[in-house]
């Protein structure tokens, strides 16, 4: 369907050849190149169900998010600002037809609220969403709440740094206005590749329309949206069939525009009240699917930020860390108004229920055992290395020499303003650590320079 290929994408998922290991190894260590793979060999991954093939499929994945970003984990925090919506997507608890939740539409003081809020918790960077009513949420309700998040500083004097949005498709018109306004990343999910399963799944209101939703890429990457983010919801059809669209859809918006998705998103499908889909999952992925699915993205699509939620329970988090995952989620709130409380009295409920609960401190305290650094950078988009200036650094491997430094830096912020005494401690350890393992000599010094500064109250300091 248009330039998604259903029987093309079929055919290799129907092959069902036996996983031979050769071919296996080939593949692996074509993927080893980070050019990339084509959709025949994503297939052949995908087939692997062994667990020798699987393992190494899992340290090649690891491998490339390495050689891209390093060991650096980027940090942020979902901001939900409305939950009307006059869609009706069946997994979802905003839909339009259920009324066991309370709407909710924040004013501009609610989300200076809400952003105060994140902030004492370390962020730096916001993903801003809310469901789809051009009544009630407009394009001048977001700029306005852009503009509203980025106003507010907390008690460190910090504020927030990058906000990236994930809301409906727009027009080429609205696409126009917003390339102007401060913003990352333009994220919207396809949700499923899949054309039938799509419209059942959106029986009525704007989203409905399959091609509407497919070419928003098209239209933002054509009016001068600078990074997009794709992604598919697991469980709605044969995740092997997602995987394999989802890098269609890549390859498709590299070669047109020479910008591949900044991000993919890989959410599955959670319980959510009133929608049936989510009770009832259709194609559920089972969580060594899901372990797989992340690592072969790693390996055809080795630049892509790969976006991990807190959807999935923390152990699952911790060890998909090392398949290629290169940003999370941490301390989230998926109900309006949810970091708050104190906002009052509304709607407890969320867009669908999380499975890791635990604060961002919890979080971080977390990654950092792991040995990898937790990272609130946003230089590459204050920089404006956003773009094909960001693919030509990302896809060979150059980003990294500016994402560990980076890291360093602003966790450092993060250790005298937010942390506790244990985390303060693990973290300084890391750096240390970590500085020693920079190969540049320039950068080395000029970070232990940035380090100092920081100490001594400096803050916002980048490559
Ligand atoms: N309303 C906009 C839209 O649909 O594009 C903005 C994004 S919506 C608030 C965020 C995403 O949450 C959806 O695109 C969908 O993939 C995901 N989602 C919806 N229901 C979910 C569920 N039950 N479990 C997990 N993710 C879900
Ligand atoms: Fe609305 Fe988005 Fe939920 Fe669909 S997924 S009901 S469009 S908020």
């Amino acid at each position: 369907m248009f330039f998604i290929d259903e029987n093309y994408l079929h055919q290799l998922i129907d092959k069902k050849e036996k996983v031979d290991s050769k071919r296996v190894d080939d593949v692996l260590s074509k993927a080893r190149e980070l050019k990339g793979l084509e959709l025949e060999e994503v297939a052949v991954l995908l087939n692997i169900d062994d667990s020798e093939n699987l393992n190494k499929l899992f340290s090649t994945a690891l491998f490339i998010k390495e050689e891209i970003y390093g060991n650096r984990l980027v940090l942020f925090a979902p901001l939900y600002i409305s939950n009307y919506c006059s869609n009706n997507c069946l997994y979802c608890g905003f839909r339009a037809d259920n009324k066991a939740i309370e709407r909710r539409t924040l004013s501009l003081e609610e989300i200076k609220e809400e952003t105060k809020a994140i902030l004492e918790q370390g962020h730096k960077r916001i993903l801003m969403l809310m469901g789809e009513n051009h009544k009630q949420t407009g394009l001048d309700y977001l700029i306005s709440a852009i503009d509203s998040v980025y106003s507010v500083k907390d008690s460190k004097g910090s504020s927030i740094r990058r906000i990236n949005i994930e809301i409906a498709p727009l027009t080429d018109n609205e696409f126009k206005v917003l390339r102007d306004v401060k913003i990352g990343t333009y994220t919207v999910f396809q949700e499923t590749y899949h054309y039938e399963t799509y419209n059942q799944m959106h029986p009525s209101g704007k989203k409905s329309d399959y091609e509407w939703r497919l070419f928003t890429m098209d239209r933002a990457l054509s009016n001068g949206m600078a990074d997009v983010g794709i992604g598919a919801l697991f469980g709605l059809y044969d995740y092997k069939f997602e995987v394999l669209a989802l890098i269609q859809h890549s390859k498709y918006l590299d070669e047109k525009f020479g910008i591949g998705p900044h991000t993919i998103s890989i959410p599955r499908i959670k319980p959510a009240i009133n929608a049936p889909a989510s009770q009832n999952i259709p194609h559920q992925v089972s969580d060594n699917d899901f372990k797989k699915l992340v690592a072969v993205i790693r390996c055809a699509v080795p630049y892509t930020g790969m976006i991990l939620s807190t959807r999935e329970p923390k152990e699952l988090r911790s060890e998909l860390f090392n398949y290629g995952i290169s940003q999370i989620s941490a301390g989230s709130k998926t109900n309006i108004g949810g970091y708050k409380q104190a906002l009052g009295g509304f709607s407890e409920i969320g867009q669908f229920s999380l499975n890791d609960c635990r604060t961002s401190g919890e979080v971080i305290q977390d990654v950092i055992k792991q040995g990898y650094i937790p990272s609130f950078c946003t230089a590459c988009y204050r920089l404006g290395r956003v773009g094909e200036d960001f693919m030509d650094q990302a896809k060979p491997g150059l980003i990294k020499i500016f994402c560990q430094p980076n890291a360093l830096t602003t966790l450092k912020e993060y250790l005298i303003d937010y942390a506790d005494e244990e985390t303060k401690k693990l973290g300084d350890e890391l750096i240390k650590k970590e500085l020693e393992t920079i190969p540049n000599e320039h950068i080395k010094n000029k970070t232990i320079e940035y380090l100092k500064k920081i100490e001594e109250g400096e803050r916002d300091l980048y490559f």
